[in-house]
């Protein structure tokens, strides 16, 4: 264990705090705070919740729903992350479609998806494009590349989130937050300066186990002076600016939009959308898509989950009925899903 990590280690073991409840607003916190055992550390009355901070488990069934539309009613390719391909829609999920005869291929970006485009001009084809501030700048990025290369075979179906809505529609939700340092790297810090100065704590963080057990620490140490903190505990990779480049770029080919979380609901202006100008790359706007409104599964608590409202053992189904190879909610599916966490590490 190094210096730093044994420090931090020390502080969180020996820390008295009252009850605090602290936020992974990120679902790679979530699982790396697991993996590496950081959760068995912290003392009985500090409590880790899970946040709204994975992209697939957000992503609302509706969204689900229009890609499959798209796969079986227009016969487009569907090109996106493999974790996609299994979230449930309202009667199927992409796999099943596949099965069904919809073309379903996997890439690892939106990048993938253009050289597949362009080796495929027979083929209309559709990126996912879900996510947060961090994976917007490369989803425009390939409309941008589509434009340049002439390929009129490629659109994008947005499901793109932004975070500003959701800390501020989940501030009462915890004493403290763990704010991904991901997405601060493109954002910079404002927002959590403007968010501390109205009272909500939290510290910006990296995903090593140096980084997160400072990060905690840090919280632990912070909230005994009974005062709201911010502090960049990442600032190797988060700068007070962002990246305004990558913001940019967002800024030149999107714009916001009211957008559905999945288990949450609508937050005004928590989404992107393509812009007016960009509408050929539209995939609702290119193939007329209907409204299309899906029915999540009632049994599934995925929105309570993502709130932090319930544990995800808390949920009747959880590892009886829904398993990472059965997976009834996005949460059960995703490598940054709440509930795949708990099923692959166990609870504490
Ligand atoms: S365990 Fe499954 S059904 Fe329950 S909340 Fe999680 S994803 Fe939904």
């Amino acid at each position: 264990m190094n210096e730093v990590v044994s420090r931090a280690v020390e502080i969180i073991r020996n820390t008295k705090v009252p009850s605090l409840r602290i936020m992974e607003v990120c679902g790679t916190h979530t699982h790396e705070i697991f993996r590496m055992g950081i959760r068995k550390l912290l003392p009985e009355n500090v409590d880790l919740i899970s946040g709204p901070g994975c992209p697939v488990c957000v992503t609302p069934v509706d969204y689900i729903d229009e890609a499959i539309w798209l796969a079986l009613e227009k016969h487009a390719t569907i090109c996106t992350f493999g974790d996609l391909v299994r979230v449930p829609g309202t009667k199927q999920s992409l796999q099943t479609a596949r099965g069904l005869g919809g073309k379903v291929v996997t890439v690892y970006s939106p990048q993938d998806a253009t050289a597949y485009a362009a080796q495929h001009p027979e083929e209309q084809v559709v990126f996912l494009s879900v996510g947060f501030e961090t994976t917007a700048p490369s989803d425009c990025i390939s409309v941008k590349n589509a434009i340049k290369e002439g390929l009129h075979n490629y659109a994008i179906l947005t499901s793109n989130k932004t975070m500003p809505g959701a800390y501020r529609a989940m501030k009462d939700s915890a004493d403290a937050f763990l704010y991904p340092g991901h997405v601060h790297a493109i954002t910079g810090t404002g927002l959590l300066k403007e968010l501390c100065a109205s009272g909500v704590s939290g510290v910006v963080t990296g995903f090593t186990a140096a980084e997160i057990t400072t990060a905690l620490a840090t919280i632990l140490t912070r909230f005994q002076e009974g005062r709201p903190f911010f502090e960049n505990c990442y600032p190797r990779v988060v700068k007070d600016e962002g990246n305004p480049a990558a913001m940019r770029i967002i800024d030149e080919f999107m714009e916001p939009c009211d957008a559905m979380w999945r288990g949450i609901g609508m937050i005004p202006a928590s989404g992107l959308k393509l812009r007016e100008a960009y509408a050929d790359y539209d995939a609702r706007i290119k193939f007329g898509m209907p409204k299309i409104e899906g029915k999540p599964n009632p049994a599934c608590r995925c929105g309570r989950v993502l709130q932090g409202e319930i544990k995800p053992c808390d949920c009747p189904l959880f590892g009886k009925v829904c398993t990472p190879e059965h997976p009834v909610g996005a949460c059960m599916v995703s490598g940054e899903g709440a509930c795949s966490a708990f099923y692959l590490y166990g609870n504490k």
